[in-house]
């Protein structure tokens, strides 16, 4: 059974992290998870075929680090994925400020150990799955955006309490699935950092701007 991990990752270990495994059959399971360890812990557990991660994977080409005083700091705020987002008319934080930084920097060292242990990570933008596939946006609600995916098909949501960290981790997950099933696309320079979000070409999502 093929198993995708999605990971709506905190920017800090005490706040929570949304976690959803999505398997093929498009069956969910979510939880609340804390710390590193404890993620780790889990993807171990599942040996997922890919984990998509909700959060910055990379720094802009030419960075060294987040810091304001590095000259470093000259080479920019936005990667190319980032701009390449920007085009399609979805909206990010750049990945180099304010609370993003502390976001980014685990983000990065999360992908590292996963890495490390053999997994396949991607980077993803739940909110590029919301516009994309015509969900709701986050301003609707938690109740509306469950309707919606499981009327796409996603199964074990009803009947369940879900924090919108939980339903980020869900389309960061089927991002995830759609990459797998080539009904995806992964935006930006190879060399610096991709994101994964649904084919526009295959949703009907006007994407003249990313040509
Ligand atoms: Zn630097």
């Amino acid at each position: 059974m093929v198993k995708i991990v999605g990971i709506d990752l905190a920017g800090v270990e005490s706040r929570p992290t949304g976690f959803c495994i999505l398997d093929e059959k498009l069956k969910t399971e979510t939880k609340i998870l804390y710390k590193d360890e404890e993620i780790v812990k889990e993807v171990l557990n599942v040996k997922p075929s890919l984990t998509s991660i909700d959060a910055p994977l990379s720094l802009p080409k030419g960075r060294c680090c987040l810091r304001d005083n590095c000259p470093c700091r000259k080479a920019g705020h936005l990667r190319k994925c980032d701009k390449d987002i920007l085009r399609l008319k979805i909206r990010l934080f750049p990945v180099t400020l304010g609370p993003m930084r502390k976001l980014t920097m685990r983000g990065i060292n999360l992908n590292k150990t996963l890495t490390s242990h053999g997994f396949k990570v991607v980077e993803t933008l739940p909110s590029s799955v919301r516009k994309i596939l015509g969900f709701p946006a986050k301003t609707e609600g938690v109740d509306r955006l469950k309707k919606a995916l499981t009327s796409y098909g996603i199964k074990g949501l009803e009947n369940k309490s879900l924090s919108e960290h939980e339903l980020d981790a869900v389309l960061s997950a089927l991002a995830g699935k759609l990459y797998l099933e080539g009904k995806a696309l992964e935006v930006g320079d190879p060399s610096e950092g991709l994101i994964v979000i649904p084919n526009p070409k295959l949703y009907n999502y006007p994407h003249q701007n990313l040509i």
